[in-house]
């Protein structure tokens, strides 16, 4: 998702230094015996005091044997699905062995590694860095913070996950609250010690602080429990109405009707309200990290826009962390992840997410089909699409999440796996439910897929065979070419085929779509995509052209400012106003625009007036959709 660092792994001599050689960069294994065990665990002291400044201080013993021994920084980030460990925010790097400073060195190939010489008799090791929390994601305010565990430790190269050992503690700003999955939380005053645990919980377990926070339980049954630990830049976005809480208490019961099981016993939705903080969801086995603007909670138009985060994040306990692609799941954070199949973890958790968030009423389930027509037009207008198929994007995935600036629908993007993961899903649904007239959908195949009914949070590996002999149990069809035809090879026009089935089509008119609408307001755009063929950011400056609409056949691209149109200073009324007119004559419209300190007119022959995509129901036929997005959960 975010930043990108590469892992290139090769044994190159390195000069000696003390009397031992150092040990050499190799491909990165999980075989080393760990010194850090369940008895005798790495600690990791976070002290988190400074984070309203943006530093942290991390401290921590590392257990060893002496003579060469390398420590390393978590690379390969679980849920971002590539190698983001963010390196430079490491400094002040601190080795010492019995009180006395140790030489270490930097591998000069895997940058993630680093090398030391243990003297003889020593037992463990003293490391110290500083956190630079801010950089380049911000990640804490005087507020609140988000600790990522993988962003602040070291641990022994080469070691399995699941088997090196860690005892976590924070100390907090005083007066901050906390909330984290992590087990076995002790408090005394300032400073939280948790239980031991392996290193593989301890980077599923993020922990959100702040001064400004509400804990509200959502959901018991027994023992097990669903949380909504909730953190804010300001007091006043903590004023959640109670409506909006009481369709979330839906999402347990809606998920677990969804799945038919569940593999996690007390779950921590982690959600930070802060525009300072960029919009994120990551997924764990149990919690997520939820990053979302400072209204998010009491302004109806992020629901619409983004409802679906907490859902989305909370599906991924069963599908991404309990289910996972076999090469997406490594057994420690130096070796490279395969993301080919994130068109199962993401695109069908994109469906998922959505579906939740009708089904729990965060969105209205009648608002199912607008929501789509959004969908199926950006993919519509995507040419992209006509030479890359969609496996190429997930399987770039980590360069693709890391892809910003001009022309997302040529190059596409990771969000195409999501989006079209979407329609894909909807369209095994659909077939699904054709051909068993209805008596079995996708959630039976969710059933089988997440089961047994109960389990801790473990992770059960798959593959695409897996996958597609499993849907073949629920509704025998040729699951390979359906995958091999809209995943593999190139598909010029995304899935339609469910949209028929479930007895609709899609059309324009001049009504504006109301999700279109609120991602408008939401992401600061003004969206003429369908018209124009513009996308235009802040101050009207071009975020995107499309291909061979009146605005790419009259030259306008990427990063030009729009400073004028016919004459009148540029607003989005103006431009409403000379679209409506525009209907009428026969002209082109003038757009005047600054690029680099020059101002171009460009001529722009556009008549069709405000154009939105939207879905219209096909007569006689019955409405799927419908019965996809009903509550599934007794009430
Ligand atoms: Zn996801």
């Amino acid at each position: 998702m975010k930043r990108l660092a590469s892992i290139a792994c090769l044994a190159l001599s390195l000069p000696l230094f003390g009397t031992a050689a150092v040990a050499l960069a190799a491909e990165p294994n999980a075989n080393a015996r760990p010194f850090a065990t369940q008895d005798n665990p790495e600690t990791l002291v976070l002290d988190a005091r400074d984070a309203g400044r943006g530093l942290m201080t991390a401290t921590m013993r590392i257990p060893v044997a002496s003579g060469p021994f390398t420590f390393v920084y978590p690379a390969w980030t679980p849920g971002e699905h590539g190698p983001t460990g963010p390196l430079a925010d490491l400094s002040q790097i601190k080795v010492a062995a019995n009180g006395q400073p140790l030489e270490w060195r930097r591998d000069p190939v895997d940058m993630y590694a680093f090398h030391v010489v243990v003297p003889r008799g020593v037992r463990t090791l003293d490391v110290q860095f500083t956190v630079l929390v801010n950089s380049p994601d911000v990640m804490s305010t005087p507020n609140l913070a988000i600790l990522n565990w993988n962003r602040v430790l070291f641990y022994q190269a080469d070691t399995n996950s699941h088997h090196v050992y860690f005892k976590p503690s924070i100390i907090l700003p005083e007066g901050w609250g906390y909330g984290t999955a992590l087990p076995g939380p002790q408090q005394s005053g300032q400073r939280v010690d948790f239980a031991e645990v392996p290193l593989n919980m301890l980077v599923d377990s993020p922990l959100d602080c702040g001064r400004y926070y509400k804990h509200i339980e959502l959901w018991r049954q027994g023992s097990a429990y669903h949380m909504l630990d909730v953190f804010a830049d300001k007091p006043q976005d903590l004023e959640i109405p109670d409506e909006l809480i009481a369709k979330y208490r839906r999402l347990a019961p809606e998920a677990l009707a969804l799945y038919g099981s569940r593999h996690w016993n007390d779950y921590h939705s982690l959600l930070e309200l802060s525009d300072v903080i960029g919009f994120q969801g990551i997924e764990h086995h149990q919690s997520s990290d939820n990053r979302a603007p400072d209204d998010f909670m009491t302004n109806p138009r992020d629901q619409l826009a983004a409802g679906d985060l907490l859902t989305h994040e909370f599906s991924h306990s069963w599908n991404g962390k309990y289910r996972r692609p076999r090469e997406l799941t490594t057994l420690n954070f130096q070796i490279p992840m395969q993301t080919a199949l994130l068109w199962v973890y993401e695109g069908m958790n994109q469906y998922l997410g959505d579906l939740l968030s009708f089904r729990t009423g965060v969105r209205k389930p009648g608002d199912y089909p607008e929501y789509l027509a959004a969908l199926y037009a950006r993919l519509a207008s995507e040419p992209g699409r006509n030479t890359e198929p969609l496996i190429d994007t997930t399987t770039a995935a980590p360069y693709l999440y890391e892809a910003t600036g001009s022309y997302p629908s040529i190059r596409r993007t990771s969000g195409d796996f999501y989006g079209e993961g979407e329609l894909l899903w909807l369209d095994a649904d659909t077939l699904i439910r054709e051909k068993t007239h209805g008596r079995k959908s996708l959630d039976t195949f969710l059933h089988l897929y997440s089961a047994p009914a109960l389990t801790g949070p473990i992770t059960k590996t798959y593959t695409r065979a897996d996958i597609e002999r499993l849907l073949n149990e629920v509704a025998p069809n040729d699951w390979h070419a359906f995958f091999q035809k809209r995943v593999y090879e190139v598909a010029p026009m995304a899935p339609t085929d469910e949209l028929a089935r479930a007895g609709w089509r899609l059309v324009y008119t001049s009504k504006p779509n109301k999700f279109i609408t609120a991602r408008e307001t939401l992401s600061h755009v003004t969206d003429r995509w369908y018209s124009y063929g513009l996308l235009l950011g802040k101050e009207a400056t071009v975020m995107d052209v499309r291909e061979d609409s009146p605005a790419w056949q009259a030259g306008l691209a990427p990063g030009m400012k729009i400073v004028a149109v016919d004459g009148q200073a540029f607003t989005g009324d103006v431009l409403k106003y000379v679209t409506t007119q525009a209907e009428h004559s026969s002209g082109p419209t003038a757009f005047l625009v600054r690029q680099d300190g020059w101002y171009h007119t460009y001529q722009v022959s556009y008549h069709g007036g405000p154009k939105y995509p939207h879905l219209e129901r096909v007569a006689g036929q019955a409405d799927m959709l419908a019965q996809i997005m009903a509550p599934h959960a007794g009430q």
